[in-house]
């Protein structure tokens, strides 16, 4: 079966060895459900691949894509490190056991009240503008801060517009061009900038588009520290790596995708004599995304002008398919194997349009009181939900070897309510 979907004996979905139908009438749903294992399995892949290739080679998790502080322990229990795009995962980084000197702050725009966070918590600091340069550089004592510029090169990709963080048209980084002023005008301020970045976009299947970005981001590399002299430290190539949404989609070739990344990074290396500085990659999809399943039940078969399924989750539980259009497969949990028979809408229970998981998707027979497994939810799906329309945020729960832990517990009203005031005089 595609996606390794694995079925019980009693003809049930299994994830991580628990029966997804128990599971929901333990927990309810809509209910997220991550596979341990498979974190664990897709970092060690991801390190044993590059590592083998090139010894000074480190994983900062992009925590974004799920912040939970269990996935976090996972990771952390690994010996990943992490990218933080905000104070907030700073924050939650600490809480979760990450040294300072195991994150990467990569923030966009920016407030001093936010770079004096970074400061104070010890973390190396990746900046994305010059204006930001200038105001650390008041803020603090550069000597004492560790930093690195975010650079934007002219190449950028992504499954969506809204993911392609590269290019003319993106809002990130410091422009090719000027890099090497850059660098310079950091030392000139007292800073000793110990590191390169860049990150071009995210759902990168191909290795093309990374191939060309590690060239380009050489060939800046190459040139800051011919003209500006600064001895890099790392050099950071970002996350973007994809998984496979669709069943026609192939997982990216690991080994393959590694060795030819590691042998340019080599060749360039040398080409510039930048010494053997370590390498980086951020993934946040790759480690999380097919870990985690958004179990819903259907609670509605409509007969329209279209035959519609409606559940009991909405884009408040997961963005993607509304916000970007993207594809999650999805199958009957309660018969996983069971063949098509037709094609229907599956619709969420937000009241907005928009708010559909499928359109047209070819499905067995499904009854109210199905549950419905939507696949590959772990990236940037509890992590980007919302309480939209006043509904609690989900549950998520940890499965590894058939037992399950809840680690985070399903919202109340009263939840969706805390930090409101009314003023008295609204009160008579
Ligand atoms: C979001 C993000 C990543 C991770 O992207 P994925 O597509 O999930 O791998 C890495 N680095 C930075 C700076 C990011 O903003």
């Amino acid at each position: 079966m595609q996606f390794d979907l694995k079925t019980n004996e009693k003809g049930n979905l299994s994830i991580g060895g628990a029966d997804a139908v128990e599971l929901t009438e333990k927990y309810d749903t809509p209910l997220y459900v991550i596979d341990e294992m498979k974190i664990r399995d897709n970092y060690n892949r991801l390190y044993n691949a590059f590592s083998s290739q090139y010894e000074d080679f480190k994983i900062f998790y992009a925590c974004k894509a799920n912040t939970n502080l269990a996935v976090m322990r996972i990771l952390e229990q690994e010996g990943s490190c992490i990218d933080a795009v905000s104070p907030g995962e700073v924050y939650t980084s600490l809480l979760a056991g990450f040294e300072p000197e195991r994150i990467l702050y990569t923030g966009n725009n920016v407030t001093d009240e936010e770079l004096k966070f970074a400061v104070s918590s010890g973390v190396t600091i990746n900046l994305d503008s010059i204006s930001a340069l200038k105001r650390l550089s008041k803020l603090t004592d550069p000597e004492k801060v560790r930093i690195s510029f975010r650079v934007n090169p002219m190449v950028g990709a992504g499954h969506h517009e809204h993911c392609i963080t590269g290019g003319e048209l993106s809002k990130f980084g410091v422009m090719e061009k000027e890099a090497a002023d850059v660098y310079s005008l950091a030392q000139d301020l007292g800073f000793t900038p110990v590191g390169i970045h860049t990150h071009i976009g995210s759902g990168i299947l191909d290795p093309e588009p990374f191939m060309l970005a590690v060239e380009t981001l050489m060939d800046i590399t190459g040139k800051v520290h011919e003209e500006a002299g600064v001895k890099f430290e790392f050099i950071d190539f970002g996350g973007g790596l994809g998984i496979p949404y669709e069943p026609h989609e192939n997982k990216l070739d690991i080994d393959h995708f590694s060795k030819e990344i590691v042998g340019l990074f080599k060749n360039k290396l040398n080409e510039y004599n930048l010494g053997k500085p370590t390498m980086y990659l951020e993934p946040g999809r790759y480690i999380v995304g097919n870990a985690s399943t958004l179990l819903t039940k259907v609670n509605t078969i409509k007969q329209s002008y279209r035959k519609f399924a409606g559940v009991d989750a909405g884009f408040n539980t997961l963005l993607r398919p509304s916000m970007y259009g993207s594809y999650h497969h999805i199958v009957v949990a309660n018969k996983p194997e069971a063949e098509a028979t037709q094609n229907i809408d599956i619709a969420g229970n937000v009241c907005e349009s928009g708010d559909l998981f499928a359109r047209d998707r070819p499905l067995p027979e499904v009854e109210e009181g199905d549950i419905l497994a939507i696949l590959n939810a772990g990236a940037y799906g509890f992590s980007m939900s919302s309480q939209y329309n006043s509904r609690p945020k989900t549950a998520e729960v940890l499965v590894t070897d058939g037992e399950s832990e809840v680690i985070r517990e399903r919202e109340t009203f009263a939840d969706v309510l805390t930090k409101q005031n009314v003023p008295v005089r609204l009160l008579k």
